[in-house]
């Protein structure tokens, strides 16, 4: 085969590999980012629990001073009471109270209500707290994880790198900036093998001629349709490829 040819096929499988490296890349950090979003979904149902807690805690406050409010008046009620002289006066002071204590009762009963709402927020929180720190345990590994599989990446890349550098510094000028043509439109599909006469890159059947000039590879043979490279597969090449 073509000694150009040969290096083109080598070059365009180092940049295929080379470019392979960016979706493994994403995928990673993609993953990262996953258990980073489960950590601070679970934290801001936590601040949402804790405002619950400072708003029942509030209402609680405001009850109590209601209630002390309503014993004040229940108190000054009674001495009005020992003072009061006619029925009619007596009478309204009765039905004050009435309110009063119905007041009271229900200002009792909202706090309860609210002390068993902080309750039961607290303990949630505590179920929380624990799916937090389970998550946090989780992703602690998952980040070491992470960051083994991106430094080996970064290793295989250097080596890819090194072997294209050595590779290109004994390729020819011409041939390099011919293939660089195309790479910029075909992308990793600048050069392609041919399967059942047809070219690969854009998988149109080639001439009888071109698939002759192709099986003999002396010269550099491009696709008459797109202008890819094109290359026969080694059988093995092809059983891999099946
Ligand atoms: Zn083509």
């Amino acid at each position: 085969m073509n000694k150009h040819l040969e290096e083109l096929i080598e070059l365009s499988k180092i940049d295929k590999a080379i470019d392979a490296f960016e979706p493994r890349i994403q995928e990673a950090r993609a993953k990262l980012a996953e258990v980073e979003e489960q950590e601070s979904a679970v934290e801001r149902e936590i601040l949402q629990l804790e405002e619950d807690i400072k708003d029942a805690e509030l209402k609680k406050a405001k009850n109590d001073l209601h209630i002390q409010e309503l014993i004040d008046k229940l108190e000054a009620n009674k001495k009005k009471g020992a003072e009061a002289k006619t029925e009619k006066e007596i009478k309204a002071l009765q039905l004050e109270e009435e309110i009063a204590k119905e007041q009271l009762d229900f200002a009792n009963e909202e706090i309860e209500r609210l002390e068993n709402l902080i309750e039961t927020r607290k303990a949630e929180i505590e179920t929380k707290k624990a799916e937090l720190e389970a998550i946090m345990e989780k992703s602690a590994l998952l980040k070491e994880e992470i960051e083994k599989e991106l430094a080996e990446i970064e290793k295989e890349k250097q080596e890819l790198f090194k072997k294209k550098q050595e590779l290109v510094s004994k390729m020819s000028q011409k041939i390099l900036a011919f293939y660089d043509k195309i790479r910029r439109w075909a992308k990793n599909t600048a050069v392609v093998p041919v399967r059942k006469q047809a070219c690969m890159g854009c998988f149109m059947k080639i001439n009888d001629k071109t698939y002759a000039e192709v099986i003999k590879g002396e010269e550099i043979t491009n696709c008459p349709h797109c202008g890819r490279i094109l290359y026969l597969e080694t059988e093995k090449e092809e059983a891999n490829a099946e």
